[in-house]
Parts: structure tokens; sequence; C-alpha cells
């Protein structure tokens, strides 16, 4: 049976999303977190922006030293061969890309105003991937740009001729949120048994479904004998409404009445490691978890009305679908609520030996205590806010790659 793989696009379309962005080092954890809740590949970045070429380089550095391993790493570009030859110059040991073009009507006349065709659209595609295999892609995943808005034959050939060119995957992108569930199971379907190619699904949440529709198209592809590989982000955050939320899509896959047991995961998913990812995650965009987000907003677990009460303390299965310990929630949170020592970008020796001693960090000499903590303040300009423990603890142990998402240098 085909199976349902988790492919995070946070690093990519989430820090696309108006007014939200995130540090290099930022990314880097999310990064980390994913790939320790068993989120089969990160598309994190945009190989062709300048400012991120450190950071991209730094985390397949990480990947050789087995840090960010299995998780695979993929960039996103436009499918032109200029951004593939670019993205070999910029980031070199790059293995896989999703590459994107707009494939609707509507964008074809109103983005390219008349200078490209159905057929150059194609044309450009095929020459992209052909040119991303040559430079050394393990796989290219091909994006339909408004799939949802474009017509169905076209899209046939579009995934027909991806996949002769190279491409291992063909994305669906419901750019606009404009599917329902219904719409993206026939759809996927079809393209995934006219062109026999595994079919990643991209959806946004305009009209409240992406979620839904997500699960949907991956329901229509594997019916019909192809892998699928949702898109997702941590929290749901991505432009206007946001994307699939991956928490909710992989409960939906674990836990719903149709698809419990009955669909196969691509790479196990470690549950409980789900909440730390979107606490993190919330920290880290600084935008509040929804009191009632699945699985990891503050009611999720939260019972007042008195039959609830009664029947979740008789049974918590009465009135809860899944436990929160599966989640990896229930541990009290320390709060210091007396005197603070915390990181800054004017931090001192004797406030970060404090705080690292606290969480058993040592040093070997001063002088590496006076190199990390350099590294700190770097950390902590970039991401304006005091560091977690878990990101010192990174910077103390990785000092040379953090040296690196840290250097940002304009081009002349
Ligand atoms: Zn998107």
């Amino acid at each position: 049976m085909a199976k349902v793989y988790f492919i995070d696009v946070t690093n990519r379309d989430g820090v696309q999303t108006a007014r939200l962005s995130l540090s290099k080092l930022q990314k880097t954890m999310i990064n980390i977190y994913l790939n320790e809740f068993g989120v089969y590949q990160s598309e994190y970045g945009f190989p062709t922006t300048s400012h991120e070429t450190n950071y991209l380089r730094a985390n397949l550095e990480l990947a050789r030293m087995g840090v960010l391993k299995p998780i695979r790493l993929s960039g996103w570009i436009r499918a032109t061969i200029e951004d593939v030859e670019k993205t070999f110059e910029m980031v070199p040991e790059t293995q896989y890309l999703n590459i994107s073009v707009s494939t609707s009507d509507q964008m074809i006349r109103g983005k390219f105003k008349g200078r490209k065709s159905r057929v150059d659209i194609l044309e450009q595609m095929v020459e992209a991937t052909k040119m991303a295999k040559k430079l050394g892609c393990k796989a290219v995943g091909v994006n339909a740009e408004d799939a949802s808005r474009t017509s169905l034959p076209f899209l046939i050939d579009f995934a027909r001729e991806a996949k002769e060119a190279g491409a291992s995957r063909f994305r669906y992108c419901d750019t606009l949120g404009y599917d329902d569930p219904f719409t993206i199971y026939d759809t996927v379907g079809k393209i995934a048994a006219g062109a026999e190619i595994p079919v990643e699904i991209h959806c946004h949440g305009d009209l409240g479904m992406a979620v839904a529709n997500s699960i949907a198209g991956a329901k229509g592809a594997v019916d019909a004998g192809q892998d699928a590989y949702i898109n997702t982000t941590v929290n749901g955050i991505g432009e206007r409404a946001g994307n699939a939320d991956l928490l909710s899509c992989v409960m939906a896959l674990l836990k719903s009445s149709g698809f419990a047991g009955k669909y196969e995961l691509g790479r196990k998913i470690v549950l409980n490691k789900a909440y730390k990812l979107a606490k993190y995650a919330s920290f880290a965009f600084d935008v509040p978890i929804p009191i009632n987000q699945p699985g990891v907003g503050d009611n999720a677990f939260a019972h007042a009305s008195g039959i609830h009460a009664d029947g979740v303390l008789k049974d918590p299965e009465n009135y809860e679908l899944y436990n929160y310990e599966e989640l990896g929630r229930g541990e009290p949170e320390l709060v210091e609520t007396g005197r603070l020592i915390c990181s800054g970008e004017y931090s001192g020796i004797s406030g970060f030996s404090h705080i690292m001693g606290k969480m058993e960090v040592s040093f070997t000499n001063a002088s590496e205590a006076r190199k990390i903590l350099e590294l700190v303040r770097f950390a902590n300009v970039e991401a304006q806010v005091p560091l977690t423990q878990e990101e010192l603890q990174f910077i103390a142990k990785y000092p040379e790659i953090t040296k690196k998402l840290l250097t940002l240098t304009p081009l002349e």
C-alpha cells in the first residue's frame, strides 16, 4: 500500500508570512525539532536568496554531522534554469529541491501578461527539472502553483512531463484554499492515476479547510496507488489564513475514524515531541497558540461543565479522544517568579556563566566561555528575545555552526 509522508514548510511558507519571521538560529532549531518529531522533509529555505546561504550551508553541514538526520532538507526555487544554476552556485551541496511555476490560466494571464503560454510553462518546467537532476539533485518535486484553479487535463500533462524529466513528485498547490475535501480527493486521485507519480498536497486555509483538504488529498493519492506527501506548517502558520497545521494532520491520520490504522506513514511520528515543537514555534514567531488549537491549545484537555468534568474524571475516554501525555504534555512548567538572569545582546561573563551553570553546561577554560558568550550575544541581536535553554545548549555544542548561522554579509 502507498504511504503518507510529511513535508513541513514552516521554514519556507511560514517565514514568507506577512509580519512574521524567524532568525537563522530559530529556523535551525525548527529543523531539529521537526526531525525529532519524525517529519520526513523540511523545506528549509530559499537557496537563491543571499541572506539564506550561510544558514542553508550550515544546516546541510549539520545533516552531514548526523545532527539533522534522517530528515531531508529541501530548498524552494522558481522553475527556471537560472534559479537552478544559481542554487548550485550558492549552495553546491543541495540534494533536494522543489521547483515552482504557476499553472492556472488566471496566473498565466494575470502574472505573465501574455508573455507565456501553457506550452512555455511546460517547457520551462521540464528544462529546470532536467537541469536540477543534472547538477546533482537526488529528488526534485515539481510544484504547480494555483493547481486547484488549473484545468485537470493540463495538470495531468504537467505531472506526466515532470516525471519524464526526472521529477520524483508532483506538488498540487491549492494556493488560494479554493478546494474542498471532495474536489481535492477527486482531482489528486486523477492526477496520481493519470500521471502515475507520487503527489504532494499543499493546502491553505482561506476557507478553513486546509487540514481536511490535506487529508482528503492524501487519501486521493493513496487510493490511486501513489504515495502522498502532505505539506504542513507548525501551528498552521502561513500566508494569509495559514497552511495545514502539522499536528492536526498527523492526528487526523492517526486518530480519525476513517484513517486510524488504515493508512501507513512513511516515517514514524514521535508524537510526544508535539508539544515542545508547537510551543517553540509559538515562541519563535511570537504568535500565541490559539486556546482551542487541536492537541496543544490551553483548552485542548480542559473541562468545566458538570457533565463533562464528571465524565472525564470517571474515565478520560468519555470526553477525550486522545491523551495529553501522548503529545508530551503534562509536565509542570517552571516559571521563575523571583530573580531572573537571562541572556541578552549585552550579557557579561558572570551572568552568562550563571545561566549555563544552571543547565550544567561547563567550559574547558575562560577563553572558551568568552567565545560562546560572544556568539550568544550575536544570537540575541538577531533574535531580539532571550534565548531558550536549548538554543544556548546548541550554541555551546556547535559554536562553529552557530558562527556560520550568525554571519550575514550583505553583498556589494
Ligand atoms: Zn503555500
